[in-house]
């Protein structure tokens, strides 16, 4: 255990004081952990194009009764979704919902006695998304930490965090489209170009921003589509494209129109759809219930439904053994303070 074992450490972090608000450089307080909770030390972390936080810290600097997998210096990357390894849907082979970790989106505190472990003089600091890794130690819940080989590379391994695990899943795991066949892709954030890393040969990028167009022939889209571009909807370009439709389309912008267009570009008898975008809680898919009868599938998934500590060191060695690329995804490098 390290000096600062059960000691608050101060740190720099960057703080929103309110939304909308630029993040500040403050120090922090950051509380020792909790029952089931790690601190970490931080060393690199992400920032994705949507806006959405990518993570990664290092050094599992300190661990708290229960948490058996950790030990100090441990490299990790904390992820937004937890596996907490008890409840039904951590049980379930098919499903990364756990249920005793969702929801940190919005709580802010740790579980274990909804309280933020960060202040600035007794102030309290809430948590972002259940990692907050825009600090150089953070608390997180032990189910959030997917302990990672320790000779990859942080600074490129962090972007795994959230993102391009996401599309990848969602190819992988719930497309699974088979080699050869065609894909649409909604959207053409880092989560949309995660997507057509495997097997398909026809890759069909929909976006109303051409400018993404370019950039994406890098990553295997081979043909676009501008809904703003036709006068008809856009599932009716794409079926007169591919003779009848895609095999697979994958939705990443949370559009519901774009979800609606998704599954009714997929071909009858064999197509699967999968949203990943977030939609607008008040947002109703509406659809002719023959699009299903006539044997098309949708399915919906979260963080391409691996589940962060069982599978995300996995994906982490898909990277060490260059079946997959991520150099490709990281834009910019800035230091942090
Ligand atoms: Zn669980």
């Amino acid at each position: 255990m390290s000096s600062t074992a059960g000691q608050v450490i101060k740190c720099k972090a960057a703080v929103v004081w309110e939304a909308g608000k630029p993040l500040v450089i403050e120090e922090v307080e950051v509380a020792p952990p909790q029952k089931m909770e790690v601190r970490l030390k931080i060393l690199f972390t992400s920032l994705c194009h949507t806006d959405v936080y990518f993570w990664e810290g290092k050094d599992c600097g300190e661990r708290r009764r229960g948490v058996t997998e950790l030990v100090q210096s441990d490299h990790v990357l904390p992820v937004f979704k937890g596996e907490c390894g008890d409840r039904a849907h951590c049980k379930s082979e098919e499903s990364n919902m756990c249920s005793l970790l969702e929801d940190q989106h919005d709580r802010g505190v740790m579980i274990n006695d909804e309280k933020p472990r960060f202040s600035i003089k007794g102030k309290p600091i809430y948590h972002f998304v259940g990692t907050s890794t825009f600090s150089e130690y953070t608390v997180v819940h032990a189910g959030c930490v997917a302990k990672i080989n320790p000779l990859a590379p942080l600074d490129k391994v962090c972007v795994l965090s959230c993102g391009i695990s996401t599309g990848l899943g969602a190819t992988l795991n719930v497309a699974k489209p088979k080699k050869g066949s065609s894909v649409a892709i909604f959207g053409l954030g880092t989560i949309g170009l995660a997507e057509p890393l495997f097997g398909a040969s026809r890759v069909i990028g929909v976006d109303l921003n051409p400018s993404r167009f370019e950039e994406a022939k890098r990553f295997g889209v081979t043909e676009f589509v501008n809904p703003k571009d036709h006068n008809k909807k856009v599932q009716e370009v794409i079926v007169e494209m591919t003779d009848g439709g895609v095999d697979r389309s994958v939705e990443c912008t949370g559009n519901v129109d774009a979800m609606i267009s998704a599954f009714e570009c997929v071909h009858d008898g064999w197509g699967v759809a999968v949203l990943v975008g977030v939609p607008h809680k008040d947002a109703i898919f509406k659809t002719p219930p023959m699009n299903f009868l006539n044997e098309r599938t949708l399915k919906g998934t979260f963080f391409g439904n691996y589940k962060p500590r069982s599978h995300l060191p996995s994906v982490v060695e898909m990277y060490m053994n260059k079946e997959l690329e991520v150099e490709k995804f990281i834009t910019h490098e800035v230091s942090f303070l």
